[in-house]
């Protein structure tokens, strides 16, 4: 028996605007007092009527064109009714017959790469509410101030072929879409979440499928569909069939929890939302976006790669976020020698970034670069431009002033390091003696202690010379 996984995911995305789908309430409500941000159109209250937010359908357009979606001119909101606490208006509002974008793909990178997921469609629907499970206290209480908050529904194509090509679709998704601004794409916030389809084809022949809801991290992702697929192997050693069913995901107990029975489409008796209009798109609008969208990262990578001849591993690493690119891209600019960016952006400044909640560095790339051009032309040494980087970074004193503050910049003045020279000739006869002999490292040994006069500054070629003269009298 020759099985083989497959995998199609429904991700869901929260949209980046100030207030809800269909009203003006704030989308601020990670952490906010309980019911706070809610009116009575999102509260569901007989007579109030929604409407349609334009930057929620700009950042779903803005989305739909960076995946090579199709944007027909006409899409339309339908109801989708179900009953359930979280969702007061007994019916969620979300696109169904007429989405507002169809097919797209991402092409997959890493192993050979070039592999493409087709994607099915895109739609802009509403978020309901929050049950917060008290079990202490043997009760459930509800949180409102999620209803309506805009989102995207991503569905793809069955083409994803194991757990790990579907978390790596789902990172690399993540990425474009926070490169876009569409959304933070915060898994902790639920943000991002996703779920799962999967099912094993035997010799080629398609299998039942069945689902994973509300995933919300790369690995519960990949550790859920694993165990699936382990799952429903088993069940078709043992000659049993798999049943379509719906599961949780336990991430603390690694383990499938199953959920009510699927519902079919006709469960939800979608109709057209009778108190919105239809939505026209015309194509000024799509051209004005396209024109506006940013170098997406799998084309700055290719143009890097190109223009920067950087090993892959610095380009994924400075990729991985727009504004560390862009940062990398401006310091480039100033100080030319991408390696040697690179290399101090990837061991210094992202650890100093590291430290604190900030998306791109504090430090001004301008400074980054004075700093970087000190090194190179010998100011200072390699290492006391670590030290002045991470004072720069940490004050926002500009590294030069920080320089000349303490007194930094290498010492290669020649009558103060043939002072020094002579000092050293008279404290260490020993080595005088030894370089005499012929013994060239008893040098090397004299020329560390004259350095360590000077706490490291002296510039060691020209105190080497000036040893050397004196010595060989
Ligand atoms: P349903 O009607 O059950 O909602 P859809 O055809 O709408 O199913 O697909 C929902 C999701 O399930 C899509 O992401 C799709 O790629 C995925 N999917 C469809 N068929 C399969 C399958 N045989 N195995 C795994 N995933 C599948
Ligand atoms: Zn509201
Ligand atoms: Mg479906």
């Amino acid at each position: 028996m020759q099985t083989e996984i497959v995998i199609g995911l429904e991700i869901h995305v929260q949209l980046a605007t100030r207030t809800k789908l269909f009203c003006g309430c704030s989308t601020d409500y990670f952490g906010a007092p309980p019911n706070r941000h809610c009116c009575p159109v999102c509260l569901g209250m007989p007579g109030a009527l929604p409407v349609l937010n334009e930057r929620a359908v700009e950042l779903a357009l803005v989305a739909a064109l960076a995946l090579g979606c199709e944007i027909p001119s006409y899409s339309r909101f339908d109801r989708k009714q179900y009953f359930y606490p979280d969702l007061p208006k007994g019916y969620q509002i979300s696109q169904y017959k007429a989405p507002i974008a169809l097919g797209g793909h991402l092409d997959l990178e890493g192993d050979g790469g070039g592999k493409r997921v087709r994607l099915r469609r895109l739609h802009l629907e509403e978020d309901a509410g929050k049950l917060v499970h008290d079990p202490a206290a043997g009760r459930t209480l509800v949180d409102l101030n999620r209803c309506g908050v805009p989102l995207i529904e991503i569905v793809t194509e069955p083409d994803l072929r194991s757990p790990e090509e579907a978390a790596r679709f789902l990172k690399q998704l993540r990425q474009i879409l926070r490169y876009l601004e569409v959304s933070n794409c915060d898994m902790e916030k639920g943000e991002l979440r996703c779920d799962a389809n999967l099912s094993l084809s035997v010799d080629g022949q398609l299998g039942t499928k069945t689902e994973i809801k509300n995933l919300n991290s790369f690995k519960a992702v990949e550790e859920a569909l694993r165990a699936e697929a382990q799952r429903q192997r088993s069940l078709l050693e043992r000659g049993q069939r798999v049943m379509q069913q719906t599961f949780g995901w336990d991430p603390e107990r690694g383990r499938l929890e199953p959920q009510r029975t699927k519902e079919e489409a006709e469960d939800y008796r979608y109709f057209p939302d009778p108190d919105l209009v239809p939505l026209t798109i015309d194509e000024a609008w799509k051209r004005r976006l396209r024109e506006q969208l940013p170098e997406l990262p799998h084309e700055k990578r290719r143009r890097w790669k190109r223009e920067f001849e950087l090993p892959d591993y610095d380009i994924r690493v400075l990729t991985e976020e727009r504004g560390i690119a862009e940062y990398f891209e401006r310091v480039v600019e100033l100080h030319p020698k991408p390696k040697d960016v690179s290399n101090w952006m990837m061991t210094e400044l992202l650890r100093l970034l590291a430290e604190e909640e900030h998306p791109v560095p504090k430090l001004p790339p301008e400074r980054f670069a004075e700093l970087l051009k000190m090194v190179e032309a010998g100011t200072i040494h390699r290492n006391t431009g670590k030290d002045v980087l991470e004072e720069a970074y940490r004050t926002g004193r500009p590294p030069k002033e920080i320089v000349e503050e303490r007194g930094l910049a290498r010492i290669a003045d020649e009558a103060e390091l043939a002072r020094l020279a002579d000092e050293v000739i008279a404290e260490q006869p020993e080595a005088v003696a030894n370089f005499r002999a012929g013994n060239e490292k008893a040098l090397g040994f004299l020329v560390g202690q004259l350095r360590a006069k000077t706490r490291g500054r002296a510039d060691p070629k020209l105190a080497a010379r000036l040893l050397r003269e004196r010595l060989s009298r």
